[in-house]
Protein backbone atom coordinates (compact mmCIF):
# COMPACT_ATOMS: atom_id res chain seq x y z
CA UNK A 1 0.00 0.00 0.00
CA UNK A 2 1.26 3.68 -0.99
CA UNK A 3 1.76 5.75 1.98
CA UNK A 4 -1.69 7.62 0.25
CA UNK A 5 -3.39 4.95 0.25
CA UNK A 6 -2.32 3.78 3.66
CA UNK A 7 -3.41 7.73 5.01
CA UNK A 8 -6.56 7.50 3.08
CA UNK A 9 -7.85 3.59 4.30
CA UNK A 10 -6.75 5.05 7.70
CA UNK A 11 -8.86 7.90 7.81
CA UNK A 12 -11.89 6.56 6.17
CA UNK A 13 -11.66 3.59 8.63
CA UNK A 14 -11.37 6.31 11.59
CA UNK A 15 -14.28 8.28 9.93
CA UNK A 16 -17.08 5.01 10.06
CA UNK A 17 -15.66 3.76 13.39
CA UNK A 18 -16.60 7.50 14.79
CA UNK A 19 -19.90 7.00 13.19
CA UNK A 20 -20.44 3.99 15.05
CA UNK A 21 -22.87 4.33 18.26
CA UNK A 22 -21.90 2.06 20.90
CA UNK A 23 -25.02 0.56 22.97
CA UNK A 24 -25.46 -0.48 26.41
CA UNK A 25 -28.74 -2.71 26.90
CA UNK A 26 -30.63 -2.90 30.62
CA UNK A 27 -33.40 -5.07 31.40
CA UNK A 28 -33.97 -7.63 33.92
CA UNK A 29 -35.60 -9.89 30.99
CA UNK A 30 -33.74 -11.47 28.34
CA UNK A 31 -37.02 -11.66 26.01
CA UNK A 32 -36.36 -7.74 25.84
CA UNK A 33 -32.95 -7.95 26.34
CA UNK A 34 -32.51 -9.94 22.92
CA UNK A 35 -35.68 -7.93 21.24
CA UNK A 36 -33.24 -4.84 22.01
CA UNK A 37 -30.48 -6.34 20.74
CA UNK A 38 -31.75 -6.94 17.43
CA UNK A 39 -33.78 -3.33 16.99
CA UNK A 40 -30.39 -2.34 17.68
CA UNK A 41 -28.46 -4.40 15.44
CA UNK A 42 -31.34 -3.12 12.47
CA UNK A 43 -30.44 0.52 13.12
CA UNK A 44 -27.80 1.92 11.30
CA UNK A 45 -24.30 2.64 12.91
CA UNK A 46 -25.44 0.82 16.22
CA UNK A 47 -23.40 -1.74 17.91
CA UNK A 48 -24.20 -3.61 20.79
CA UNK A 49 -21.57 -3.48 23.19
CA UNK A 50 -22.91 -4.72 26.44
CA UNK A 51 -26.09 -6.14 28.55
CA UNK A 52 -26.97 -5.79 32.22
CA UNK A 53 -29.35 -7.19 34.24
CA UNK A 54 -29.48 -4.75 36.95
CA UNK A 55 -29.03 -1.14 37.19
CA UNK A 56 -26.15 -1.66 39.75
CA UNK A 57 -24.38 -4.02 37.19
CA UNK A 58 -25.13 -1.33 34.56
CA UNK A 59 -23.61 1.25 36.44
CA UNK A 60 -20.38 -0.40 36.63
CA UNK A 61 -20.78 -1.88 32.69
CA UNK A 62 -20.87 1.94 31.90
CA UNK A 63 -17.96 3.19 33.61
CA UNK A 64 -15.74 0.12 31.69
CA UNK A 65 -17.13 0.39 28.63
CA UNK A 66 -17.85 4.21 27.98
CA UNK A 67 -20.57 3.78 25.75
CA UNK A 68 -21.91 6.51 23.59
CA UNK A 69 -25.81 4.95 24.74
CA UNK A 70 -27.64 3.33 27.43
CA UNK A 71 -30.99 2.03 26.55
CA UNK A 72 -32.13 1.62 29.78
CA UNK A 73 -35.42 -0.07 31.58
CA UNK A 74 -37.51 1.56 33.88
CA UNK A 75 -38.53 -1.35 35.95
CA UNK A 76 -35.81 -3.49 37.36
CA UNK A 77 -34.95 -5.39 41.11
CA UNK A 78 -32.71 -3.23 43.48
CA UNK A 79 -32.54 0.64 42.12
CA UNK A 80 -34.82 1.07 39.34
CA UNK A 81 -34.16 2.50 35.83
CA UNK A 82 -34.24 6.16 37.00
CA UNK A 83 -32.07 5.94 39.57
CA UNK A 84 -29.54 3.74 37.84
CA UNK A 85 -29.65 7.05 34.66
CA UNK A 86 -28.80 9.43 38.10
CA UNK A 87 -25.79 7.49 38.97
CA UNK A 88 -24.50 7.03 35.71
CA UNK A 89 -25.15 10.34 34.04
CA UNK A 90 -23.11 11.82 37.68
CA UNK A 91 -19.83 10.01 36.25
CA UNK A 92 -20.21 10.39 32.76
CA UNK A 93 -20.64 13.64 30.31
CA UNK A 94 -20.99 11.77 26.89
CA UNK A 95 -23.04 8.55 27.83
CA UNK A 96 -26.43 9.42 26.79
CA UNK A 97 -29.56 6.99 28.18
CA UNK A 98 -32.22 6.64 26.77
CA UNK A 99 -35.32 5.05 29.32
CA UNK A 100 -37.04 2.42 27.55
CA UNK A 101 -40.74 2.07 29.58
CA UNK A 102 -42.69 -0.87 29.83
CA UNK A 103 -46.03 -0.84 32.26
CA UNK A 104 -45.75 2.78 33.17
CA UNK A 105 -47.44 5.38 31.21
CA UNK A 106 -45.40 7.59 29.25
CA UNK A 107 -47.61 10.52 30.81
CA UNK A 108 -46.18 9.91 34.31
CA UNK A 109 -42.98 9.14 33.53
CA UNK A 110 -41.99 11.87 30.95
CA UNK A 111 -41.12 14.56 33.56
CA UNK A 112 -39.90 11.80 35.65
CA UNK A 113 -37.79 10.68 33.20
CA UNK A 114 -36.53 14.09 32.46
CA UNK A 115 -35.55 15.03 35.78
CA UNK A 116 -33.77 12.06 35.79
CA UNK A 117 -31.57 13.22 33.12
CA UNK A 118 -32.39 10.71 30.07
CA UNK A 119 -32.10 12.20 26.91
CA UNK A 120 -35.50 10.58 25.91
CA UNK A 121 -38.08 7.71 26.09
CA UNK A 122 -39.77 5.36 24.48
CA UNK A 123 -42.73 2.94 25.53
CA UNK A 124 -41.74 -0.66 24.78
CA UNK A 125 -45.12 -0.75 23.12
CA UNK A 126 -43.66 1.33 20.66
CA UNK A 127 -39.70 0.06 20.26
CA UNK A 128 -38.45 -0.39 17.38
CA UNK A 129 -35.76 0.77 15.01
CA UNK A 130 -37.55 3.62 13.73
CA UNK A 131 -38.40 5.13 17.10
CA UNK A 132 -35.13 4.57 18.15
CA UNK A 133 -32.94 6.47 15.50
CA UNK A 134 -35.62 9.23 16.46
CA UNK A 135 -34.95 9.07 19.77
CA UNK A 136 -31.13 8.80 18.98
CA UNK A 137 -31.45 11.83 16.81
CA UNK A 138 -33.61 13.76 19.74
CA UNK A 139 -30.46 12.78 21.91
CA UNK A 140 -27.58 13.93 20.01
CA UNK A 141 -29.92 17.66 19.13
CA UNK A 142 -30.26 18.65 22.55
CA UNK A 143 -26.33 18.63 23.63
MG1 LIG B 1 -37.97 -4.76 33.83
Amino acid sequence: MTLWARWHHDRMIKEIRVGIVRVVIVDDQAPFRDAARMVAELTDSFEVVGEAETGEAAVEMVRDLDPDLVLMDVNLPGIDGLEATRRILAGSDRTRIILVLSTYEPDEYAPRAAAAGAAAYIPKSLFGPDALAEAWEAATAER
